[in-house]
């Protein structure tokens, strides 16, 4: 559907890209499998010609996700590391150095390290807490800035604006990725970021059903990049899956709501708690970063992550959650709870993961949408079991 100005974020993310069907008057979408598409003449299409070039369930998803981020453009990808592989073979050629938050998503970490670094493409980890570190560790092949804020797992910030206008003085881009926050509490375009990166199989989606990525820039060229690599590496979502973050998207408001609202709820419960020795939340005033996180972003989110100050006691209250799943992922409407050294963050260097303060001890949580009594009566519980 045309967006019509003025309209408020609710309002786009259930009508945006979901104009009734001109056919059939469908209020929902169709699912459009076909590959290909008939053409009237030698070049003579409506706009779509191939499937992997480009295909109107998808034209739909991105439709909307660029309205949601305020970006000119947005890409889908068929996972968010999809969505980070074509950004960074896109931006980058052998020699190219980027400097990198070091508590992003272990997945980024291992992609830049571990598969970019075979084509020559260097990488710095830094704290970007500190627009001084992220300052210092530019160089000249330096083409990207990769941010993460929050962070994951310890829920840190960093100032999108004062990081952005520091790398554009140099010539150097910033992406942003907005997993995390959402575009329902952050924007990091209208920060001064140049790219916003998400995956989609969080809370975009929303449901733990579909896995998912995206990319939003506002950059004519970067656009033109970015659907040329998007065809041309061709990790592109399916049909079927882009309906599904389509479908995700019509709720994203209300779930945000309830999820910042009970992690705001959750953290208040664990910074009351003996067994607790920390609490990572930027809804707490005790965050280090708490006025930057009122300047930045609408809300504080869903994510809390505590510490109960060893791997055994942290594996004790993990064992007896009930409402919470151990699971890996997060942003979904179901409870989560995982141990980031032993399971998202395995992939980062156990070094890095020290210096950082991924410790034993620490518990990631993805707060849902269930009723916020029971889950802090199951976190009461299973701290007390623990505890023996
Ligand atoms: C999950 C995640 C990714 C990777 O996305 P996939 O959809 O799993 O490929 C990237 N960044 C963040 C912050 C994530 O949480």
């Amino acid at each position: 559907m045309a967006e019509r100005p003025g309209w408020g974020f609710s309002t786009r993310a259930v009508h945006v890209g979901s104009e009734p069907d001109p056919q059939t008057g469908a209020v929902v979408p169709p699912i459009h499998l076909a590959t290909t598409y008939a053409q009237a003449g030698v070049g003579l299409h409506r706009g779509f010609e191939y499937s992997r070039s480009d295909n109107p369930t998808r034209r739909a998803l991105e439709t909307c996700l660029a309205s949601l981020e305020g970006a000119a453009h947005a890409f889908a990808f068929a996972s968010g590391l999809a969505a980070s592989s074509t950004v960074l073979l896109s931006l980058l050629r052998a020699g190219d150095h980027v400097v990198l938050g070091d508590d992003v998503y272990g997945g980024t970490y291992r992609l830049l390290t571990r598969v970019l670094a075979g084509f020559g493409v260097e990488t710095t980890s830094v704290d970007t807490r500190s627009v001084a570190a992220v300052a210092a560790a530019l160089r000249d092949r330096t083409r990207l800035v990769w941010l993460e804020t929050p962070t994951n797992p310890l829920l840190r910030l960093c100032d999108i604006a004062a990081v952005a206008a520091t790398a554009h003085r140099r010539g150097v881009r910033v992406l942003v990725d907005n997993t995390f926050a959402t575009p329902y509490l952050q924007r990091p375009l209208s920060l001064g970021a140049d790219l916003v990166l998400h995956s989609a199989t969080k809370y975009l989606g929303g449901h733990s059903d579909v896995v998912g990525g995206a990319v939003m820039t506002s950059d004519p060229g970067l656009a033109e990049g970015l659907r040329f690599h998007q065809n041309a590496v061709g990790a592109v979502p399916s049909p079927f899956d882009c309906w599904l973050v389509l479908r995700g998207l019509k709720t994203l408001s209300l779930r945000m709501r309830q999820q910042t609202a009970g992690a705001a709820q959750v953290a208040a419960f664990l910074t009351d708690h003996p067994a607790v020795r920390a609490v990572h939340y930027p809804g707490l005033a005790s965050h280090p970063q708490h006025d930057l996180a009122r300047r930045q972003m609408i809300d504080f989110g869903g994510m809390v992550s505590f510490e109960v100050g060893d791997e055994r006691t942290a594996f004790a209250v993990l064992a007896a959650l009930r409402v919470f799943t151990l699971a890996e992922s997060l942003g979904a409407v179901e409870s989560l709870a995982e141990h980031p050294a032993r399971m998202t963050h395995a992939s980062v260097p156990a070094e890095l993961r020290d210096v950082v303060g991924v410790g034993g001890g620490l518990i990631r949580l993805s707060v849902g949408v269930e009723d916020v009594e029971d889950l802090i009566a199951d976190l009461d519980r299973a701290l007390d079991v623990a505890a023996g």
